[in-house]
């Protein structure tokens, strides 16, 4: 099962949007709790058991993926963490009260901060929590604990598309445009993004397109495709220059479009001029043929959309790669314009709101730069505190988790919502960093494989245990709503961060625990940013309206700002309205293949898991879909290698060795194998994924790295 309707709500659902005759409120209208498209749901009780039905909710239309459908196991998962966990002298974690737990990591964070300074103590936090969670934890790290030390998970997954997003359009919002209008493309780009397993309901607005899709795998998403280009990993960014060559020689670039709303296409060309379709194919491997024809579909069509996924983005030079796509996009004249657009898939449940409301060490509320001397201080006004207080940007994801536990680094973390364990490019190193601290605490709900190394583990509530909101890759903001009150012994993030922030000498009403109370803060602290939520309210959405940010806050007297489903129709958000072109050009990924180290290794999603698989490893139907890790390779490759379909192979790169268990896959380039990066142990996929960043975003290049297969032996 990828995706399938339900014939009927849960008994008595109501809220807004409820089908009529609905009257009592034993179900609720919530969102899914893990990917970006944030699919529609009610979510109620039949007999006892918590159940799930879609809603007719516009990103999923009554769909769900078999994700969705079993979210309700994790409610009462066995391994549900219910109390607080202090690790004794022997090693071992011990059920404690919570007082006690907050009193102890409160006191070994002061003693770390009055010792070694603020930077001693990071946070690290994650793309799925809540935007009002984001906001709090961003603000309790630049005010409580003073640290510039905070970044998140969301840096794993969109930093490239955002970088690249806000120097083409002065703004970066995953999609400016609602996903109901891809329902009307003809042709669409999808340039390394596999949606029909990642967030299979947005297949259907796909379905009356032709789809060209860029993958050096043959995807369930490019199984679909009118036309599949299968480049060599890291060379994406070279055929995205070669077709905007084509677009460009086959005249197919809308010239009034490009005088009226942009600058800087003369030195994107300069670039491009030198990507003729032979040396395309020479680096990528992409016949000139399919070139052609690639730009051919996008140039005959009236209405079309360039879109890119992760694919794209996790490389050393992934926001160049998006800038290349968005050079086409621009170049074909169709970003800001009805019935035709650019936008990037987002991956996490709430990259998108994680990411503008502070949690990101660059950013403040509002999408607001922590160095712009006018963001602190109006950031700074509303939190009570003077400018020069905040601390200034700090290390990015892997270079925050890289420095810990060294001399200079942060001597204790706090995480929330994440498990870098897994997640993290080159794990083991961050794991030993991760024991190398003094202090190690984790809020979650699940006993993650970051938990089980923690000092201090402090269960929090779920999805379906709490209020909130979330923004999902149109940024329109939605209501999470609870089914029910949280288990006993399981808090909040956001009263953890108002306990620890009373015991670090903050004043209570700054650091409100109540999501409602949450909101109206955080639209006040987005006011007159680029993602402005100031006109945005509990109630507006309650009342079901449909809100993208920017919603501004409406003068009084003035009716509600609408919101903006649809961006840069008029201009882009630069000050001359125009969008940019950026000269970029292709360059090798950061490792290669080599005699030692002879593949190339990429890396994704499965169908059945959603990021580290912490919480969908839990679920029986999705382990027994998808158990363990799985190495992808073609046959010839394998047949070289020794190995067979079922067999356990070694997989080594320089930084280290993953097993998984061999699945032949004759579409596969012969040169590539690939493995989902769910698993845990010696699965880890991340174990031997490479280290180096794009120098803007500061993404890892999960996509290529160099290595080598054999078979697995119990002794090797
Ligand atoms: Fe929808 Fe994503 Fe949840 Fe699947 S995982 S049901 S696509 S929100």
């Amino acid at each position: 099962m990828s995706e399938s309707r339900s014939p009927a709500p849960p008994a008595r659902p109501a809220g807004p949007g409820a089908p009529s005759g609905a009257a009592a409120t034993s179900a609720v209208a919530t969102h899914c709790p893990y990917c970006a498209l944030q699919c529609g749901t009610w979510l109620g009780r039949e007999d006892g058991t918590v159940v799930v039905r879609p809603s007719d909710f516009p990103v999923n239309r009554g769909g769900l993926c078999q994700k969705g459908w079993t979210a309700p196991a994790l409610l009462d998962t066995p391994v549900r963490l219910h109390n607080p966990l202090i690790r004794d002298p022997r090693g071992t974690l011990e059920t404690a009260g919570w007082h006690q737990a907050l009193d102890t990591v409160a006191d070994r964070l002061r003693r770390i901060r009055d010792a070694h300074g603020p930077d001693a103590v990071a946070v690290f936090g994650g793309g799925g929590l809540t935007n009002e969670k984001a906001y709090l934890l961003g603000k309790f790290a630049r005010v409580a604990l003073g640290t510039s030390r905070i970044d998140y998970n969301g840096r794993f997954c969109m930093s490239s598309a955002a970088a690249a997003g806000n120097a083409a359009f002065g703004v970066d919002r995953g999609l400016p445009f609602p996903v109901g209008d891809l329902d009307d493309a003809e042709v669409i780009l999808l340039a390394g993004a596999n949606p029909a397993e990642t967030m299979p309901p947005l297949m259907r607005h796909l379905a009356g397109a032709e789809l060209i899709v860029i993958d050096p795998r043959r995807t369930r998403t490019a199984e679909t495709a009118a036309l599949h280009l299968q480049p060599q990993p890291g060379t994406d960014l070279a055929l995205a220059l070669g077709l905007l060559h084509l677009a460009v020689t086959e005249g197919r670039m809308d010239e009034g479009y490009l005088h009226r709303r942009t600058v800087g296409f003369d030195s994107a060309w300069q670039r491009a001029v030198a990507w003729w379709p032979e040396r395309v194919e020479r680096v990528t491997g992409v016949p000139v043929a399919a070139q052609r024809e690639a730009v051919r579909m996008l140039g005959e069509a009236r209405r079309r959309y360039v879109l890119t996924g992760r694919g794209a983005e996790q490389h050393s030079k992934g926001t160049d790669t998006v800038a290349a796509f968005i050079n086409l996009a621009l170049a074909l004249g169709l970003p800001g314009r009805a019935g035709s657009g650019y936008g990037c898939l987002t991956g996490q449940g709430n990259g998108q709101g994680g990411r503008e409301l502070g949690q990101k060490a660059d950013q403040l509320p509002g999408y607001r730069s922590i160095a712009d001397p006018g963001a602190r201080a109006h950031v700074a006004a509303v939190w009570g505190v003077a400018p020069q207080e905040l601390p200034g940007p700090g290390p990015s994801a892997y270079e925050l988790l890289d420095s810990l536990g060294q001399p200079g680094g942060p001597r204790a973390l706090l995480v929330f919502g994440s498990n870098p364990v897994v997640s993290a490019p080159r794990a083991a190193r961050i794991t030993e960093r991760l024991a190398a601290l003094d202090l190690l605490v984790v809020a979650d709900f699940m006993p993650s494989e970051t938990a089980l190394l923690a000092d201090v583990v402090l269960p929090v509530t779920q999805w379906a245990e709490e209020e909130g909101t979330m923004t999902n890759l149109e940024g329109r903001v939605l209501r999470r709503r609870r089914l029910s009150g949280p288990p006993p012994g399981v808090r909040s993030d956001l009263d953890v961060l108002r306990g620890l922030a009373i015991r670090l000498g903050q004043p209570p009403e700054r650091f409100p625990a109540a999501p409602h109370q949450v909101f109206e803060e955080l639209r006040r602290t987005t006011r007159g940013g680029r993602a402005d939520y100031s006109g945005i309210s509990y109630e507006r959405l309650d009342a079901g309206e449909a809100l993208h940010w920017p919603c501004p806050a409406a003068p009084p007297g003035q009716p509600p700002h609408p919101g903006t489903p649809r961006l840069f129709l008029d201009r882009f958000a630069h000050p001359d309205g125009r969008a940019r072109f950026r000269a970029v050009d292709h360059r090798d990924a950061a490792e290669l293949p080599d005699g030692r180290f002879p593949l190339y290794a990429t890396t994704g999603r499965a169908l059945a898991h959603y990021q580290s698989g912490a919480q969908t490893r839990e679920v029986p139907e999705l382990l027994a879909a998808e158990p363990e890790s799985y190495l992808e390779v073609h046959p010839d490759t394998a047949e070289r290698a020794g190995l067979a379909e079922g067999e356990l192979a070694r997989i080594s790169s320089a930084r280290g060795t993953a097993v998984a268990r061999v699945r032949l896959v004759p579409t596969l380039r012969a040169d590539t194998v690939f493995l989902p990066f769910h698993f845990t142990a010696d699965g880890r996929a991340n174990l031997i994924t490479s280290t180096a960043l794009d120098p803007e975003s500061h993404m890892p290049e999960f996509k290529v790295c160099a290595v080598r297969i054999e078979p697995w032996t119990a002794t090797a």
